[in-house]
């Protein structure tokens, strides 16, 4: 689940990172007293979007005078950027941070994330931070360090020297560099995150070190220990089809190909998707049904495959392991009396009752086409794309 910058930055305050004062505006009449409390007469103005990318995208701009600070909210509230990170339909944004100007002498990356190769948690860290940061990791990887850590100890001792002095840092700024990324492994940790990244981290021109933007998405998985954090779901940030999706307790990952997949457990999505690049074709999309995939599931799991246009056949690949293959039969006979796709559609049923689930469905006037294993399915539905 991601956060906005503002939630994340005021978890890292707690943590001890430093962060410049801010206020949000939800509408026009709080931006006077938000400018007034705040007493700066040059901010910066970021809209708060479930996505990174919005200086790029002008979504943060600098305003030189009070009332150009006003001018500037007010044309954010309600702003919409479209970028490569929030997908063709873009992203609204429904809160704007209004913060004061800083002036910036350095930019610096610094972030953790999950390393899923070495299974183990990394901090990341980058001298040359800022909006261009992937262009950096791309052509200048010597300008990026890797410091996996383990979840319980943190960062070693050798390891903060070794980050000081990759950034540069001397003296005090080595203390003050250490002490935020203790801070940062920490919260990372504490937050069940699975991304926490500081960029641009700044050394200003009065030579302090403080962080400009702050991004924290977390694992969903952990949401039931994360009370606070989850109550930061923001359902204006997420994309129909998700929401609808969450909604109804299925895991839905939009893609950008034309077989739709429905499954049951993220394993047996993998496999699903790998098979049908295998074969030639490109998965829209991956939604897991989970192990208990009730006949309203299957249906609500149909209808947002639906939904995206360029869905041109589903592939239905169900094991039936805690659940029965008659049920799951049951489940797409039903879907698909109900929402009658004009799609062709391909299912594959293996585990716990196979022969009477396969049954079922050949008995059913619903026009599927059945598939033997997991590579028969695979090229039996990229031949239905076809
Ligand atoms: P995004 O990563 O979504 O583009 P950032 O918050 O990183 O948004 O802002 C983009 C750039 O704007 C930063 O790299 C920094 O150069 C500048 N910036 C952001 N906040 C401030 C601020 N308070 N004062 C001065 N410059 C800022
Ligand atoms: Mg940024």
């Amino acid at each position: 689940m991601n956060t906005h910058e503002y939630q994340a930055k005021e978890i890292l305050r707690k943590y001890g990172v430093p962060i410049p004062d801010f206020r949000i505006v939800r509408n026009e009449s709080e931006i006077a007293e938000a400018i007034a409390s705040l007493g700066v007469d040059e901010a910066v103005v970021k809209i708060q979007v479930h996505a990174g990318g919005r200086g790029k995208a002008g979504g943060v701009k600098i305003g030189s005078s009070r009332s150009q600070i006003e001018a500037l909210a007010k044309s954010m509230l309600g702003m919409k950027i479209v970028n490569n990170q929030t997908g063709p339909d873009g992203i609204i944004a429904n809160e704007v941070m209004i913060t004061p100007a800083i002036s910036i002498a350095k930019e610096y990356y610094i972030g953790c994330t999950i390393d899923r190769k070495n299974a183990c948690a990394s901090l990341i860290a980058s001298p040359e931070g800022g909006v261009e940061i992937e262009e950096v990791a791309a052509k200048h990887p010597e300008q990026i360090l890797t410091l996996p850590f383990d979840l319980h100890v943190g960062l070693r001792n050798f390891q903060l020297v070794r980050l000081v002095k990759f950034m540069g840092w001397e003296k005090e700024h080595a203390k003050v560099g250490m002490k935020i990324a203790k801070a940062l492994t920490k919260a990372f940790v504490d937050c069940d995150g699975d991304l926490l990244e500081i960029n641009p981290l700044v050394m200003t021109k009065e030579n302090e070190i403080i962080a400009l933007d702050a991004k924290l998405s977390i694992d969903d998985n952990a949401l039931y220990r994360q009370k606070e954090i989850a109550q930061f779901y923001d359902p204006t940030q997420v994309k129909e089809s998700e929401l609808r999706a969450h909604e109804a307790g299925l895991v839905y990952i939009p893609l950008v190909g034309t077989v739709g997949c429905m499954v049951n457990g993220a394993g047996l999505a993998m496999a699903t998707m790998d098979m049908i690049n295998h074969h030639g074709g490109s998965p829209a999309n991956f939604l897991d049904v989970g192990g208990s995939a009730t006949v309203e599931k299957v249906t609500e799991g149909f209808k947002i495959i639906l939904d995206d246009p360029n869905v041109k056949a589903i592939l239905v690949n169900i094991f039936g392991g805690i659940m029965d293959c008659k049920t799951i039969a049951e489940g797409v006979i039903a879907a698909t009396k109900e929402v009658k796709p004009e799609v062709p559609i391909v299912v594959r049923l293996e585990g716990t009752n196979v022969a009477e689930g396969k049954k079922m469905i050949q008995k059913s006037d619903v026009a599927v086409i059945t598939a033997e294993d997991l590579s028969d399915a695979a090229k039996k539905v990229i031949e239905a794309v076809k």
